[in-house]
């Protein structure tokens, strides 16, 4: 479904680095705006948004020979610019601008396609790698031609409506409420919202004390919708837990602009101690824009010595295959490696075998030996208040309040102390709440790709050997080598750079 331009920090992950276009109209009558006139517009709709402009292209007009040359130019720099990963958006004003011939709409169309970028004309973004934003596109650019009074018709309804709501942003930041004046209309004020402030506040406290964004969305599901009719979902929680404003600051063109008008929902402490979380490098993929195969960069080849890792090749055919990232040794179609490589790994788990890696090693023990100790302490605590609080035989309290003073002073920093040594958990965040739970199938189904590669890095380390025939559909046994947590040969920092790998089974095909 397309979305409109404030809504879009909602559904997407900024920065939304935008590029203008604008392009001249070649109707005779000239009803069309000028390309000034509709950069104007772009630029309003960008700062309103919050998408910080990168560049801005002018196509004059094209039928036009004296500017053909250069006009042609610019919109191969700015197709360029799109192929470079330059931009985020492209923004331009009306559909015919960009379909006034199809041959444009479909090269620019196959450009933000494959690189991720979105498509924003008459108020609406489009997202191109979803069927049907393509499909709505399409159509647009077939009826262009006709259409071009009515599209005009409702951009100037757009533009009055924005000017008319007088809001500082186009957006409210979820968790705040606006006060407006009953009799102008301009806003007053913008607060905590008493009812999702709470919601917000509660979010970065739970990822701060090492909570996984998965448990945290279970949670959220579970006591409501987000808005009405939109439940929550990952990503929500993904921009949420970066937005400065709310620890009151503002943000403009994707910098801190100073302190706002509204108050914090999170203090500057809690705030940075969640962006150290989740800036982690492990979870910096999650916000990446490109696309992401399961496996690339973490299976590795099984036939070199020092074991490069796998890439992705794109064959002729558009089949997406795995590739030795140096000797072209070894390749395999990636949904053939992918499929074996979720199913053994649902299958490991939800072993036994994974408990027990995860739960001998030492830091887990310490864990455990403090979570008893705490709980030695808070009772021996709540019986001695309990004492305090009885009456012996000759009338007197079985425990003196100056002693449970003394005993209180004494117990408190060590309850203290055994509190935070029980909350160290040093399995990796994403592993938490997943290992030996009976349903992993399900909770593999809702993780999103990077949190699945967070956990094979985690969990297991993948070698592609040799097809001893070519062509199998089947996967034979020895090509695909996994070596799972607690398994003698699994190297933990495998991901970081290049370390010599397990030596290759024997028995395994080499040819
Ligand atoms: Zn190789």
């Amino acid at each position: 479904m397309p979305i409109a331009p404030e809504h879009l920090a909602l559904l997407y992950t900024g920065p939304f680095d935008a590029y203008l276009y604008g392009r001249a109209s070649r109707d005779p009558k000239k009803k069309g705006r000028s390309v000034n006139t509709q950069l104007d517009e772009g630029r309003s709709l960008c700062i309103e948004n919050e998408w910080p402009i990168k560049r801005e292209f002018r196509d004059v007009d094209r039928s036009a020979s004296r500017y053909a040359k250069k006009a042609r130019e610019e919109f191969e720099e700015m197709i360029d610019g799109i192929e470079s990963g330059d931009c985020r958006i492209l923004v331009a004003w009306e559909a015919s601008r960009y379909y006034r011939d199809l041959e444009v709409y479909i090269r620019l169309r196959n450009a933000c396609m494959a690189n991720g970028v979105l498509l924003c004309y008459n108020g609406t973004v489009y997202d191109l790698s979803k069927r049907s934003d393509r499909k709505a596109t399409a159509q647009d650019a077939l009826q262009a031609e006709d259409e071009a009074d009515g599209i005009r018709d409702r951009n100037l309804r757009t533009v009055r409506k924005s000017a008319s709501t007088g809001a500082p942003h186009g957006r409210i930041l979820w968790g705040y409420a606006r006060r407006y004046d009953p009799d102008t209309g301009d806003l007053v004020e913008q607060y905590p919202h008493p009812d999702r402030a709470p919601i917000v506040l509660q979010v970065f406290e739970r990822i701060a004390a090492g909570e996984t964004g998965y448990a945290i969305l279970q949670d959220l599901r579970a006591t409501g919708e987000r808005l009405p009719g939109i439940r929550w979902e990952q990503h929500h929680l993904t921009s949420m837990v970066r937005n400065i404003g709310y620890k009151g600051r503002r943000l403009f063109q994707g910098k801190d602009v100073g302190k706002a008008s509204w108050d914090a929902i999170v203090d500057d402490d809690l705030f940075d101690a969640v962006q150290q979380i989740v800036r982690a490098p492990e979870r910096r993929t999650a916000n990446s824009w490109a696309a992401v195969h399961l496996l690339s960069g973490i299976a590795r080849c099984g036939r070199c010595p020092d074991a490069p890792h796998l890439k992705i090749l794109n064959n002729r055919g558009g089949i997406l295959s795995y590739q030795c990232s140096e000797r072209y040794d070894v390749v395999i179609a990636e949904a053939k490696m992918d499929a074996y490589v979720e199913e053994a790994v649902i299958e490991y788990l939800e072993s036994k075998a994974a408990i027990a890696a995860f739960a001998s090693t030492d830091d887990q023990k310490r864990t455990a030996a403090a979570r008893q100790r705490l709980k030695q302490l808070q009772g021996q605590l709540d019986d001695a208040r309990g004492q305090a609080g009885k009456l012996g035989p000759t009338g007197t309290p079985l425990l003196s309040i100056a002693s449970l003073a003394a005993l209180e002073a004494s117990l408190t920093p060590q309850i203290e102390e055994a509190k935070a040594a029980s909350e160290v958990l040093h399995v990796p965040p994403v592993l938490r709440g997943v290992i030996g739970r009976p349903d992993v199938d399900s909770i593999w189904q809702e993780m999103s790709i990077e949190q699945r590669r967070a956990v094979l890095r985690a969990v297991v380390n993948v070698r592609l050997m040799k097809a001893r025939v070519s062509g199998l559909r089947k996967i034979e046994p020895g090509r695909i080598v996994l070596t799972f947590y607690g398994e003698p040969g699994f190297v933990s920092a495998w991901r970081r750079g290049r370390v010599t790998a397990p030596a290759p089974d024997a028995g395994a095909p080499q040819d």
